[in-house]
C-alpha cells in the first residue's frame, strides 16, 4: 500500500497557522549556537515554563491519592465530566466567596489547564461573532479564532480580515481602549502575557460596561492572578460589578503551584451569562458547556484533583505564595536591571513578565539574536506575539534565581 493517501478532506485552518508561530524558530537558533559552543552555559529567560518543584503539599496530596486508588475501598474510575465536588468547592470558597463572589458548583469546570478551554470555548459559539483580541497577543485566542475558522483572510503583516486587533501601545500603557465598533467575543488577559501589564478595577469597569451595552461577551484569562499583589489591580474579572452575565473566565494551577506539566486548571461559566439562538432564544452558556464537557471529556485525574485541592489547604497557600515570592523576586530584579540600562520597561510589577522597549529601532529577531549568539540568554523576540510587538522583548521571570543573577550580569556588562 506504499504510496496510497487518504483523499479525506482536512480542515484547512490548520495549515494557516504555521507562517507566524516562533518558537519552534528560536528552539531551532538556541540549538544551532549551542552545538557551535557546547561549553557555554545558555540562560533561557524566554520561556513562560515553571522551573521550581512542586510545593510538598502538593506532592503530599498526590501520594496520598495514589494510595488511594491502590485500594478496592477508595479506588476511583471515571470521575465527574466537570470535576470533583471537593475541588469545586475549594475553588468557590477560597477563589470567589472570600472576595463576596459567589458561584454554585455547577458554574466551575475543572480541566487540563486554560490552553484547552480558551480554545475549545469558541466550540459554543457561532461564526457569526466578531471576535476581538489583544494586540500584541498571548497566540492560543488567535491560533483559536483561525482553527474554528473566524479569520477570514491573512495581510502582509499576518493580520486576519474577520479578527478584530485591539491595540495595546507604549501611547495607552498597553491597556487596551475600549473598541469603537461592536464586537461580540473579546478575549482579555491580565495581568497579561506578553506585556505583564495589569488592569485596574477602574478600566476593568469599562470593559463589563461596554460587554453589557454591546451584548457581547469577555473571555477572561487571568492564568496569572496569583501574582498580582497591587490594591487596585482585581484578580478576578467577577470582581467587577455586573459581570456575571457577559464573563467567562480562565484559570489555572500551571504558574502559581508549577502545574504546568500536572496540567490542572478550570473555567467560571456563570449561569447569568446568555447566549441566543438565530431565531432569538436565549441559550444558558452554562448548560451549553456543560453538555459539551459530558459529551467530549471523561474529566480530569483524581490524583490532579486532588494535588489541587491541596494547594487551597493553609500550608498549601503559604507554599504556593512562597513560590509566587520567588519568581517575583526575578521580576522586580530583572525590571531595574533593564531600567539601569535606561530601557524603558513595561510589567515585571504584579506579573512574571518583563517587557522591554528596544532603542534605536533595533528589530525583537535582532536584539535577540545579539543576547543569544554574544551572551547565550535567550528572551523571547516582541514579533512573536503580533506585529504590535515588533520593537519589543519579553523577558520572563520564571528561571531560578541565580541564573536570573548571572543572565542580567550578562546583559548588563554587554549593553554597558
Ligand atoms: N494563558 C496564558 C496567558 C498563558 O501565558 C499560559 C501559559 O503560558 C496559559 C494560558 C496556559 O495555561 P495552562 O498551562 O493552564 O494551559
Amino acid at each position: 500500500m506504499k504510496g496510497r493517501f487518504s483523499l479525506s478532506y482536512i480542515n484547512n485552518n490548520f495549515l494557516k497557522l504555521r507562517s507566524n508561530y516562533i518558537f519552534p524558530e528560536i528552539i531551532r537558533r538556541t540549538k544551532i549556537h549551542k552545538e557551535k559552543n557546547p561549553k557555554l552555559k545558555i540562560i533561557n529567560l524566554g520561556i513562560g515554563d515553571v522551573t521550581q518543584p512542586l510545593p510538598l503539599v502538593v506532592i503530599d496530596g498526590m501520594h496520598k491519592a495514589v494510595d488511594e486508588m491502590y485500594d478496592m475501598t477508595t479506588f476511583r474510575g471515571y470521575g465527574p465530566e466537570e470535576g470533583y465536588d471537593f475541588l469545586k468547592s475549594a475553588i468557590a470558597n477560597q477563589d470567589y466567596n472570600s472576595r463576596n463572589i459567589k458561584f454554585s458548583l455547577e458554574e466551575i469546570f475543572i480541566n487540563d489547564g486554560i490552553n484547552i478551554d480558551a480554545s475549545s470555548i469558541l466550540e459554543m459559539f457561532s461564526r457569526d461573532n466578531k471576535i476581538g483580541i489583544l494586540n500584541p497577543t498571548y497566540p492560543v485566542y488567535e491560533n483559536a479564532s483561525v482553527i474554528y475558522g473566524y479569520n477570514g483572510v491573512q495581510d502582509e503583516n499576518g493580520y486576519w480580515s474577520d479578527i478584530h486587533y485591539i491595540n495595546c501601545t507604549e501611547e495607552n500603557g498597553f491597556v487596551p481602549e475600549i473598541p469603537k465598533e461592536k464586537l461580540d467575543i473579546i478575549y482579555l488577559c491580565f495581568p497579561n502575557n506578553p506585556t505583564g501589564v495589569v488592569i485596574s478595577r477602574d478600566e476593568l469597569k469599562k470593559w463589563v460596561d461596554y460587554a453589557q451595552q454591546n451584548d457581547s461577551i469577555i473571555l477572561y484569562d487571568a492564568a496569572y492572578e496569583a501574582f498580582v499583589s497591587s490594591e487596585n489591580v482585581p484578580r478576578s474579572i467577577y470582581e467587577i460589578e455586573n459581570s456575571k452575565n457577559v464573563a467567562i473566565e480562565f484559570r489555572s494551577f500551571s504558574k502559581n503551584a508549577g502545574f504546568t506539566g500536572i496540567r490542572c486548571g478550570f473555567t467560571v461559566v456563570p449561569k447569568e451569562l446568555k447566549g441566543r439562538t438565530k431565531e432569538n432564544q436565549s441559550v444558558c452558556l452554562q448548560s451549553v458547556w456543560q453538555e459539551r464537557q459530558q459529551r467530549k471529556t471523561n474529566g480530569i485525574s483524581y490524583v490532579t484533583q486532588r494535588a489541587a485541592e491541596s494547594v487551597y489547604t493553609k500550608e498549601g497557600q503559604r507554599q504556593v505564595a512562597n513560590l509566587v515570592d520567588s519568581y517575583m523576586k526575578n521580576a522586580i530584579f530583572i525590571k531595574n536591571c533593564m531600567e539601569s540600562l535606561g530601557f524603558k520597561v513595561f510589567g515585571g510589577v504584579d506579573a512574571p513578565y518583563v517587557w522591554i522597549k528596544l532603542k534605536n529601532r533595533l528589530s525583537s529577531w535582532d536584539f535577540f539574536d545579539n543576547l543569544l549568539f554574544n551572551i547565550g540568554i535567550v528572551g523571547t523576540p516582541g514579533i512573536g506575539f503580533g506585529h504590535a510587538g515588533e520593537g519589543y522583548f519579553r523577558l520572563s521571570a520564571f528561571c531560578n534565581h541565580e541564573d536570573t543573577k548571572e543572565a542580567m550580569t550578562r546583559i548588563i556588562h554587554f549593553l554597558s
